[in-house]
């Protein structure tokens, strides 16, 4: 397949009734006022209609009223979740599939924790939007799966005396939700000398680290990936050690996506993820709007089979073609959206170069996320 043709895997472009355009988050149509929800099965944002009883809604049209929702139970909190619980789900749980992901919140009694929150849980919501359209398991660890899901300790630190340390752990991901305030994660983006820091790409990084526990430590996919990665059974500790002090070792671009992956095998694993989904999401975005990089020309040497990883349980047909047109595709939007950003006086849009390593690490992650997904043509 050319990557001119590409389709986007997971549309990312709604309408309202009234035919405008609405967005991922969004819980009332500014022109007809129709209300909105995000329905994360069909990873649609659907106007609404009230469904019968009070508080149910069903999509607007849908006068047999099959499918009929409630709201979140964070619909009326600072985070304004414009997600919906199926009617059949919702009897069980108040919150959404993502908010239910939730364990441990800061102190919402300060209304300084109450707006990180709220912008915390807004990525937070696109990652799950995202692992949920990709057909990977994602169960709340508190209330669905006690053994294997997952959970979120959304803490707020007080500084040095009490820091929060973002990371994953059995299950559950820590992120400190100082990172929503922008000057803050600007100075440690500073300081550490990172070209990126997000919130969001935190949030992809760990969730990198959770499904490793879930799709490669007891599987097929763990000898191929110590071939590729590097043996994760390497002191761990020490490695970030020698990271913080020393640095990462030269020449590292020619192998790693990131400094930080250069720290460890499985810190190389979880930035790839996190690539992996800023790649997928944002090129989804784009095709959904009908935005082309295909005439800018900027793509000279487009990646061809060479990078593509080898190893592993048998690839099914269909699986390497559609990840050669993502990947030059990604290239192709990068560099034009990159000379965008630079007209604006801004840093890059996408501040990282792909070496051909890097992008057999990507194709890996491209074959263990898809086979859990059970996915043949993604
Ligand atoms: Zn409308
Ligand atoms: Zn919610
Ligand atoms: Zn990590």
């Amino acid at each position: 397949m050319h990557w001119r043709q590409l389709s986007p895997m997971v549309h990312r472009a709604f309408r309202c009734r009234c035919g405008r355009p609405v967005f991922f988050g969004n819980t009332r149509c500014v022109a007809c006022e129709a209300e909105l929800g995000y329905d994360s099965a069909s990873a649609t944002v659907w106007p609404l209609e009230p469904g019968g009883d009070e508080g149910v809604w069903r999509r607007h049209g849908d006068h047999d009223g099959a499918l009929r929702y409630r709201r979140c139970a964070n619909f009326g909190s600072a985070v304004a979740c414009s997600w919906l619980i199926p009617l059949e789900e919702s009897a069980r749980f108040a919150q959404c599939r993502s908010c239910r992901l939730n364990r441990t919140l800061p102190d919402l009694g300060q209304p300084d924790n109450q707006r990180l929150w709220a912008r915390v849980e807004s990525d937070k919501q696109r990652l799950v939007a995202s692992l949920i359209a990709l057909g990977l398991p994602v169960a709340s660890r508190t209330v669905e799966d006690t053994e294997r899901g997952l959970a979120f300790d959304l803490l707020r630190g007080t500084g040095a005396a009490q820091p929060v340390m973002t990371g994953h752990l059995d299950g559950v991901i820590t992120l400190d939700v100082d990172e929503a305030d922008d000057a803050r994660r600007e100075a440690i983006r500073e300081k550490m000398d990172e070209p990126y820091r997000t919130v969001l790409g935190h949030l992809r990084h760990e969730s990198g680290h959770y499904y490793w526990a879930r799709l490669v430590e007891r599987g097929a996919w763990l000898a191929p990936f110590r071939t590729l990665f590097g043996d994760e059974r390497a002191d761990y500790g020490e490695a970030l050690r020698r990271h913080h002090a020393d640095g990462p070792p030269a020449g590292w671009q020619g192998s790693f996506v990131s400094a930080y992956a250069s720290s460890h095998p499985w810190e190389d694993w979880a930035e790839t993820w996190a690539h992996y989904l800023h790649i997928l999401d944002t090129l989804d975005t784009a095709l959904s709007n009908g935005l082309d990089a295909a005439r800018s020309g900027l793509l000279r040497d487009p990646f061809g089979t060479a990078v593509l990883f080898r190893g592993g349980p048998a690839p099914r047909a269909g699986d390497e073609p559609p990840f050669l047109a993502l990947i030059n595709a990604w290239i192709e939007l990068t560099g034009v959206l990159n000379e965008l950003s630079r007209s604006m006086g801004e840093r890059d849009f996408y501040p990282f170069v792909l070496s051909d390593a890097a992008v057999t690490k990507l194709h890996f992650v491209h074959r263990v996320m898809h086979e859990a997904a059970g996915k043949v043509d993604a």
